[in-house]
């Protein structure tokens, strides 16, 4: 029987320990394996919200998670009335979006046993927004659960780790994700290779590039950028075209999405009609979205140009292979001609040192510095030799 855990890639560690949490739920008491405060963390693509989601359902379904049921596939979509996702599109989670959510999910569950609340970005909580939640999580005898996802442990108060039963997930091998990407997305083989590999075991980005052509051109210019590095109107020139590169995918990504908000919100206030909604509440409503749009915007831009500097990373850790006369598969086996080439022309001491500050650059970028800025100093810094 196919079960919602089946998505879940490379985590049978975790799995088990949510299933049989999910039966002994059943009862709707708390028990040893069931507890009502749960935090998911792990690395960027390794599926933590999939995890928290499929545990969602599986609190909620007749059938301990078939995936295939009305409240499976309600709980997914958030069209159940006892599951609530709770995606951040800006920066942070602010307190009063916390007491909103705390007067939302205070009423008994209307179907089971539980009322589950899965927060996408526990990390993103500010402090007195997660203290709102502490006092929640903290309620005795509540029936509500608590599905918490962040990247580390870190990333989310003491007070409300030390509440929470911790599952770490994996970084998936490329073999599962190359594997999931053939079965489940009818990619051919040597594609779903190729993009398992480059994405280092990041399922959705994986299946991005597999799926997109756009995606994979884009991916060609920026491997190439390093090979191109020299003068410093080379750095400032592979600078803009990497922030050009990312914007573009961030942005395209998103215009659909706010076109198609934009469009329900007004329809939900009656446009096209005669009616005062508009003129009242309306515009004020879609003022407020386009604000929550912006902020999402950046947020998208930001992580698209981190993944651009990920994907640059891999080109100096082979680098760094070759030179140290490793025989270890190159992550990108498809550029070994320049990977070559750039190895033997440059020192193995300057390689680790570009890799260091390209993580420096992905911590700048992650503190709010102007983009353009941070990756024209990381190009300069790359282009020595
Ligand atoms: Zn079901």
């Amino acid at each position: 029987m196919s079960s919602v855990f089946d998505d879940l890639v490379g985590q049978e560690h975790i799995i088990d320990i949510l299933k049989s949490a999910a039966t002994a739920s059943r009862n709707g008491a708390e028990t040893q394996e069931m507890t009502h405060a749960w935090l998911f963390t792990g690395p960027p693509g390794s599926g933590r919200s999939s995890a928290a989601i499929a545990f969602a359902q599986a609190l909620i379904c007749p059938n301990n998670g078939c995936g295939a049921c009305s409240d499976c596939i309600a709980a997914k979509t958030s069209g159940h009335p006892d599951v609530e996702i709770i995606r951040t599109e800006g920066l942070s989670i602010k307190v009063e979006e916390i007491r909103e959510l705390l007067t939302r999910v205070a009423w008994a569950p209307s179907l089971g046993s539980w009322r589950v609340v899965v927060m996408e970005d526990a990390d993103r909580l500010t402090e007195s927004a997660a203290n709102a939640l502490l006092k929640a999580i903290e309620e005795p005898g509540t029936r509500t659960v608590w599905l918490l996802c962040a990247p580390t442990l870190h990333d989310v108060l003491p007070t409300i780790r030390s509440r929470c039963r911790h599952l770490q997930l994996r970084t998936p091998s490329v073999a599962a994700v190359t594997q999931v990407l053939i079965n489940r997305d009818q990619i051919s083989p040597e594609m779903a290779q190729f993009a398992a590999r480059v994405s280092q075991g990041h399922i959705g980005r994986a299946r991005f590039l597999a799926t997109n052509e756009t995606a994979r051109s884009n991916r060609k210019v920026i491997m190439q950028l390093p090979t191109k590095l020299g003068s410093l109107a080379s750095a400032l020139e592979a600078a803009q075209t990497l922030v050009d590169i990312a914007t573009e995918e961030a942005n395209t990504a998103s215009e659909t999405r706010d076109e198609l908000e934009i469009e329900k919100l007004q329809e939900a206030y009656g446009k096209g009609t005669t009616g005062r909604g508009m003129a009242t509440g309306g515009s004020k409503a879609v003022k407020e979205l386009e604000k929550e749009q912006k902020s999402r915007a950046t947020r998208m831009v930001r992580d698209s140009i981190d993944g651009a500097l990920l994907d640059l990373a891999t080109f100096y850790r082979d680098v760094m292979l070759v030179q140290a006369g490793s025989m270890e598969t190159l992550i990108n086996s498809d550029l070994s001609d320049e990977i070559e080439k750039y190895a033997h022309r440059t020192r193995a001491d300057s390689s680790a040192k570009k890799l260091d500050a390209i993580m420096q650059a992905r911590a700048q970028l992650a503190m709010n510095t102007a983009p353009l800025a941070s990756i024209e100093a990381l190009m300069c810094r790359l282009a020595q030799t």
